[in-house]
């Protein structure tokens, strides 16, 4: 069990004793962390900045795949599906406690898509070598029914059953930052990158500013990324103003639903929306995660909205499959992401738009990475890696990642999802892998901290607590958004724990009153946006 070395305050000191880094990376999103961590664990110096908290970007408002892309296979793309399915296994592996196996139904409606889906998955699981999560096998009418309870079975011909991975994403950047610090590296969250460092025409560091100290810094480095996600055009034009936009937003809306009635343990896939996409309804945290879209957006928001059309969307889209359908007063919670999909020449709709990365060297030797997938993060990043050592002159050092493990990982991997009498059943405790003793300890020690955030959820406070001392969440919204995943999983909850978690905070950093009402405050503003709009639910 190793302890986590996240600490804010000494990583400031170590920023402002380090004449010179090797790599800076820009950005605590999954693209950031794993550069940052492929890095730290090559043994270079790295520092990571991250303007806000890590995965607050898109890196925590995925469908929570771990996927090969079934539908990147039937728009031809094998090498990225490739890459996908041998990432996929390196990940079940090395972050075991956070990565499942996922059980996903395809109901079909006639023989032909029986067939053809299975066709398809059949070359989907050869692909995967020995990295295969299971076989793919067809499903008949009865046993179709059973994984779906709620599944229209009018012309229902029976179905499809693969295997995927599902996880939950804000805590994988965690532990990756947890890692990064382990390999000797330094992230800090809340310092954001305003400019860029230059000698001779060519990148030399950054200017950040600590938005909590209220502290600007210059800090030199041999090479720099820029890993900033949907916002890599602003550091690109910190660059060179004016550079042409190398990414194309792309919004993914999502609602979380109570749905153990609709999905018995196994994920429902629809293989055919009308506008051409697939949608999911995936168990998480025992609840039911269904999405997403894909809208063109120009704003480049760190808040994206759900738009109306899109929540329609989905719940029309599942209604089309589901008896007893949830309705607008069923959601618990609405979130959307912006996909930094790679720009492309041309009117090309963004679904076909290729979920592959970019990267990019500019003349003055700033690294851009952007696009690709969460389940790629670790190819990424070794490319974006090797890049960086040439750009900056480092002694080339191979990369180390493949068969890392990632703090918390344990030696067997988390249980399938299940379902007991209707219930989805799963430890609330497991995402934290090999820190759980640790949490559990805290509750040992003080029988207080047993006490739940709200009755009706697992959560308790000594999780805050934990969040606080080990993972550096600074934040009610830190907290309650990317550590617990509350938010994203009933916002009224969270909202009714906030007051209780900014006490919280405050008790451990020695916050005042006033701090607790503005952290209340702002948060209760934010989560607004994850409930359906007043008087939409009615509809
Ligand atoms: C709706 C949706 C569903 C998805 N589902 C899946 C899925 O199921 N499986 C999968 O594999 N992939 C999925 N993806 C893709 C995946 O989520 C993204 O590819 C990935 O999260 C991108 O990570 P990133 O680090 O590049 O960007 P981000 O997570 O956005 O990180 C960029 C970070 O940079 C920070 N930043 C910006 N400017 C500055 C600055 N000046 N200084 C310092 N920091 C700065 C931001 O605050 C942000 O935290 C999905 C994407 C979307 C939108």
């Amino acid at each position: 069990m190793k302890p986590s070395l996240l600490n804010r305050r000494q990583f400031i000191t170590r920023l402002q004793e380090t004449p010179e880094w090797d790599i800076i990376v820009i950005g605590g999103g999954a693209t950031g962390l794993g550069t940052a961590l492929d890095a730290a664990s090559r043994g270079y110096k790295t520092l990571l900045l991250e303007g806000a908290d890590f995965a607050k970007g898109t890196s925590s408002r995925s469908t929570k795949l771990v996927h090969g892309g079934v539908r990147y296979l039937a728009q031809g793309n094998i090498r990225l599906v490739l890459d996908a399915l041998r990432e996929r296994g390196r990940l079940l592996k090395n972050a075991a406690h956070l990565v499942r196996r996922q059980s996903f139904v395809i109901p079909c409606y006639g023989m032909f898509s029986k067939l053809k889906y299975l066709a398809g998955l059949t070359l989907y699981d050869w692909l995967s070598g020995r990295y295969s999560f299971g076989k793919s096998r067809l499903l008949g009418r009865k046993e179709t029914a059973e994984k779906l309870p709620s599944i229209r079975t009018q012309k229902l011909s029976g179905g499809v059953e693969y295997f995927d991975g599902q996880f939950d994403d804000a805590r994988l950047t965690i532990n990756l930052a947890q890692t990064i610090a382990e390999q000797g590296g330094t992230v800090i969250n809340y310092c954001r990158v305003t400019g860029l460092l230059k000698e001779g025409g060519k990148v030399s560091g950054v200017a950040a500013f600590d938005t909590e100290a209220k502290q600007a810094y210059q800090l030199r480095a041999k090479a720099v990324v820029n890993a900033t996600g949907i916002f890599v055009d602003d550091v690109l034009q910190m660059d060179s103003p004016g550079a042409r936009p190398l990414v194309r937003p792309s919004q993914g809306a999502h609602v979380v639903v109570h749905g153990s009635s609709i999905c018995n343990g196994s994920a429902l896939m629809i293989p055919e929306t009308s506008d051409g996409r697939v949608l999911f309804a995936i168990p998480w945290h025992n609840h039911l995660l269904v999405g997403t879209t894909d809208t063109p957006i120009d704003q480049h928001a760190q808040e994206p909205i759900p738009l109306k059309q899109e929540i329609d969307f989905i719940l029309s889209t599942l209604r089309q499959y589901i008896n007893d359908a949830p309705g607008k007063k069923d959601i618990l919670s609405q979130f959307a992401g912006l996909r930094p999909l790679a720009a492309s020449a041309g009117n090309q709709a963004t679904k076909e738009i290729s979920r592959d990365h970019k990267l990019v060297i500019s003349p003055s030797g700033l690294i851009t990475i952007t696009g690709g997938k969460w389940t790629t993060y670790r190819k990424m990043a070794e490319e974006t890696m090797d890049k960086a050592i040439s750009v900056g002159a480092l002694s080339p050092i191979p990369c180390k990642t493949k068969d890392l493990p990632l703090h918390g990982c344990t030696p067997e991997p988390v249980a399938d999802h299940t379902s007991v009498h209707g219930r989805l059943i799963e430890d609330p405790l497991a995402v934290y892998g090999t820190d759980q003793t640790q949490v559990r300890q805290l509750i040992g020690k003080d029988a207080s901290l047993g006490t739940r955030l709200v009755s009706a959820l697992p959560y308790t406070e000594a999780e805050v607590v934990w969040a606080v001392r080990h993972e550096m969440a600074r934040t009610v919204e830190d907290v309650l958004a990317r550590r617990i995943r509350l938010l994203f999983l009933d916002a009224r909850a969270a909202m009714q724990a906030a007051p209780r978690v900014a006490m919280l905070i405050a008790r451990e950093e020695g916050y005042d009153e006033s701090w607790q009402k503005e952290q209340v405050k702002s948060f209760l503003q934010l989560a607004r946006n994850y409930l359906i709009a007043d008087g939409e639910e009615k509809e």
